[in-house]
């Protein structure tokens, strides 16, 4: 790499050589990435930028070093946007958020997949579960290349090995044998520490489908040949029925004289026929 020889005195107030590395000893972005800043020309621009002669359009500098504020031309090469994304991957200094480098998703990989490891392993690297689930899953960190995915990698796991497993399968094989009667969801949500729509999909068999007694699978839910069996409620015995009462007539006394007389008319008019 060429030394620029426009750069003013300044600049060189900046730099320390060392055997290897020229140490940046002005202003760095440290937060962020630690690269050198000078101000030259008006504006703020990076100093392992300025150093170089001249560097081809839309390619980065990138560091043969792992030292962002090093200025040693002989520790500089150009390369592209795509190099340096590499680069920054594989020395584990993504600029963004992340948590974790890319060694730990290397050693994340490698783990087991039960919510037991995935608990601690997200306490060891201070992530949410889900996060090491999205790595193991390779849904995140989809650049880091450890291989095909592992037996334990496939897309999604199931049972207990769920990164957010609640139960165990003999837990749901003890919820499938209870009596579903009126009120047993809640009953069941408490004794087990889960919701009531979890019992219910259990119940239903839309999840922890693995974990049904031999051959009482349900077909599956939403598929073309119907819906999951509702399973039958047992209602309470109902009390034996009273015998209805007969409402108490009343007699209306304009309908009674009106009745008699119609009577007495009667008897008169079957007297005089006969
Ligand atoms: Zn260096």
């Amino acid at each position: 790499m060429e030394i620029n020889p426009h750069l003013p005195p300044s600049f060189w107030d900046n730099v320390e050589k060392t055997d290897s590395c020229w140490e940046w000893t002005g202003t760095k972005n440290k937060p962020v990435n630690g690269y050198g800043w000078f101000h030259l020309n008006g504006k703020q621009q990076l100093a392992h930028r300025l150093i170089c002669q001249a560097i081809p359009p839309g390619m980065c500098v990138l560091h043969r070093c792992d030292n962002p504020g090093c200025v040693n031309p002989d520790h500089l090469f150009f390369g592209t946007k795509q190099d340096n994304a590499r680069d920054c991957l594989a020395k584990g200094r993504w600029v963004g958020k992340s948590r974790v480098t890319v060694k730990d998703v290397e050693d994340i990989r490698k783990e087991a997949r039960s919510q037991v490891v995935a608990k601690a392993l997200a306490e060891k690297y201070g992530v949410t579960l889900s996060t090491i689930n999205q790595i193991q899953n390779h849904h995140t960190w989809k650049r880091v290349d450890t291989g095909p995915k592992l037996d334990h990698e496939r897309e999604v796991s199931r049972g207990e090995e769920h990164y957010n497993a609640k139960l165990m399968k003999e837990q749901v094989l003890d919820i499938r044998s209870r009596p579903w009667v009126r009120g047993a969801a809640k009953l069941l949500a408490a004794e087990f520490g889960v919701t009531v729509p979890t019992i219910y999909a259990i119940r239903y068999g839309q999840i922890w489908r693995d974990a049904f007694p031999e051959g009482e699978a349900p077909p599956r839910y939403g598929v073309k040949g119907g819906k999951a069996p509702r399973p039958k409620i047992e209602k309470p015995a109902k009390p034996p029925k009273l015998p209805k009462k007969k409402a108490l007539k009343v007699p209306n006394p304009r309908v009674a004289r009106k009745e008699k007389i119609a009577a007495r008319r009667a008897k008169y008019l079957a007297t005089q026929s006969s």
